[in-house]
């Protein structure tokens, strides 16, 4: 069997040594043939110094070079492409993705499983980033049609057929936790010990977190589009009823001075509501226009055969 790991890199010439050192002593004779993917995603240090030093020494490393920061996805993605294995393993350069797991992942495939998952616990997270990680997940579950589960990320396994399914998919908006869970096949997972970065730092800001939270709440269903239907008839019935109600009584008991509150108030509910939908519904508007323009993913300045003069070139 032979086996791909993919590792995308960003800003990572602190721990990529080691990385390498650590991936080759500890998957020695968990396959036939070990092939890694580098996936240096545009990185403003000495990440591609250090990748070519590794291709150089090292004939089944292969690595491919960004011309810009594209974020993870877009590195993932690239080196699924050029991934050649029976099986792919995706793992982070920074050792946060223990890979003396990679043995375990490897067996629970052989016994048939397309997707094998590693989910880290928090163990040594900030507490207030467990609890919000919580809420997130519990709201997030409530919201969205395929299941996201804490904890689990991109450190998983997957067969061929699996990464052919994902490759199919043409996205352009791609949230790599809403896919692997869409594409299904046989699934396992097993838990970790969370570890922590051996070396250099997390790119995940809090904006970005949250930019990531709104991504998975609208990437995979038009339920907040429907919540803006819902809300807008219930308004709509509410005023409806009150208007008759007024008409009625001023028919009843003539007109007595109605208050200023209650039409500011509702100018100033209406309003922000009418915000709050065309917002969702920009949203939407806006990834459709990112999918029609149907621009790659990803620029590819350079592989390990050397520079690139074709995008098309990179298969
Ligand atoms: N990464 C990447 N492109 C980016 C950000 C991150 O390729 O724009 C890589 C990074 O080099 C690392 C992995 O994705 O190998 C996970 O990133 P990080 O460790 O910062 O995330 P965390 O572990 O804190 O969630
Ligand atoms: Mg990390």
């Amino acid at each position: 069997m032979r086996l791909s790991l993919v590792v995308p890199c960003f800003n990572e010439e602190a721990v990529l040594a080691r990385f390498h050192e650590a991936v080759r002593s500890e998957s020695a004779g968990i396959a036939d043939e070990i092939e890694l993917v580098f996936v240096d995603d545009g990185s403003s240090d000495g990440t591609l110094e250090l990748l070519k030093k590794i291709a150089a020494q090292d004939p089944e490393a292969k690595y491919v070079s960004f011309s810009r920061n594209f974020g993870k996805e877009s590195a993932m993605l690239a080196g699924m492409k050029r991934a050649s294995g029976d099986a792919v393993i995706i793992i982070d350069a920074d050792l946060q993705h223990p890979p003396e797991l990679l043995g375990r992942m490897v067996e629970l495939h052989k016994r048939g499983f397309d997707q094998v998952i590693a989910q880290r616990n928090r163990e040594g997270d900030k507490k207030l980033k467990t609890a919000v990680a919580r809420t997130y997940y519990k709201l997030i579950n409530k919201m969205v049609d395929v299941k996201l589960v804490d904890g689990v990320g991109d450190f998983r396994l997957l067969s061929r057929r699996a990464v052919d399914a994902l490759l199919s998919m043409p996205e352009y908006n791609r949230f790599s936790k809403g896919l692997f869970a869409w594409i299904g096949f046989d699934t396992v997972t097993f838990t970790y010990r969370n570890a922590v970065r051996e070396a250099g730092e997390t790119k995940w800001s809090f904006g970005r977190l949250l930019n990531y939270g709104v991504d998975s709440l609208l990437s995979f269903n038009n339920k907040p589009l429907r919540l803006a239907i819902y809300l807008g008839f219930l308004f709509f019935s509410i005023s409806f009823v009150y208007m008759v109600w007024i008409i009625v009584a001023a028919i009843l008991h003539g007109n007595h001075t109605p208050g200023y509150v209650t039409t500011i108030a509702a100018i100033v509910g209406i309003g922000g509501l009418q915000m709050f939908t065309v917002g969702v519904i920009g949203e939407y508007v806006g990834r459709i226009y990112y999918e029609a323009k149907q621009r790659p993913h990803y620029l590819v300045k350079e592989t390990e055969a050397g520079p690139l003069r074709h995008q098309s070139d990179f298969q």
